[in-house]
């Protein structure tokens, strides 16, 4: 494959200014598709004259990232305090997440919000932890839900990180996953739902798992955890057991 890809913006600056690239360097280009391009620097432009500096490529060869897991997990996160939010799609999309999305459930003490720049934000701090762990794929981050509109019907299995589960264990939940449900898929598509700082109510918990039969409660261990650990422990585990 062959052609020319013209860079400019934060990408051409960050290529010319901070990492000091020249005109026959070779780099790896990732388009968030889940393809890598190799190329190597025909031309640089510095900023100049109120023109942004610009940087052009001519494409080598194209492949497939290896990167991406075959299992496609998407978080569910109960919204949590400010800041966390961005910690935990940092380290998830290292950790291999498909999809992220905040939630809101009962005991969030923080309010759902539709703003747009905070969803850009969050959108850009996926892509530079795809781009510095070497994935090809952006995870997407998702506008807020309620909890009773997440959609979870749509996956082969929703597992529900409940602290007040007391006989499955995540492996356990995986094991029989694999074996079932799971057998045979290709793709599986996975939801995790964490719980905010204060927990679940049961009731929201037997709510879900009465509309979702592909829906298992599962403990992650005996300690309990923080919110922000609990999503990136969870994919951990999972990706032990799952990934391929
Ligand atoms: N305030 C609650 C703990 C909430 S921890 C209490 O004191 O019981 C925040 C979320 O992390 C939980 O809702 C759950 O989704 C997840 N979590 C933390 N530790 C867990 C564990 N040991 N097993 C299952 N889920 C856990």
């Amino acid at each position: 494959m062959c052609g020319i890809v013209t860079l400019v913006g934060d990408e051409a600056r960050h290529m010319l200014n901070v990492l000091r690239m020249k005109k026959g360097d070779r780099v790896i280009l990732i388009d968030g598709s889940g393809t890598e391009l190799t190329a190597v620097i025909s031309e640089t432009f510095a900023a100049r004259d109120g023109r942004e500096c610009e940087v052009h490529l001519t494409v080598e060869g194209a492949r497939v990232c290896d990167a991406e897991p075959n299992v496609k997990v998407t978080l569910f996160q109960c919204l949590p305090k400010a800041g966390k939010m961005e910690l935990i799609i940092q380290k998830c999309v290292e950790l291999g997440v498909s999809a992220i999305r905040p939630v809101h459930s009962r005991r969030c003490v923080v309010k759902p919000e539709r703003n747009e720049n905070k969803l850009l934000r969050y959108e850009k701090v996926s892509q530079e932890a795809s781009k510095q762990c070497g994935r090809a794929t952006c995870a997407k981050v998702y506008p807020p839900a309620e909890l009773e509109e997440c959609g979870f019907s749509d996956f082969d299995l929703l597992l529900i990180a409940y602290e007040g589960e007391e006989k499955l264990s995540l492996k356990q939940a995986l094991m029989e996953a694999k074996a079932g449900i799971l057998a045979n898929k290709d793709q599986p598509r996975i939801a995790l739902l964490i719980g905010p700082e204060g927990g679940f109510e049961q009731e929201e918990i037997d709510r879900l798992m009465e509309n979702c039969p592909n829906a298992r409660s599962v403990s992650l261990g005996k300690r309990i955890l923080r919110t922000e650990t609990a999503g990136m422990a969870m994919l951990a585990m999972l990706m032990y057991e799952l990934e391929e």
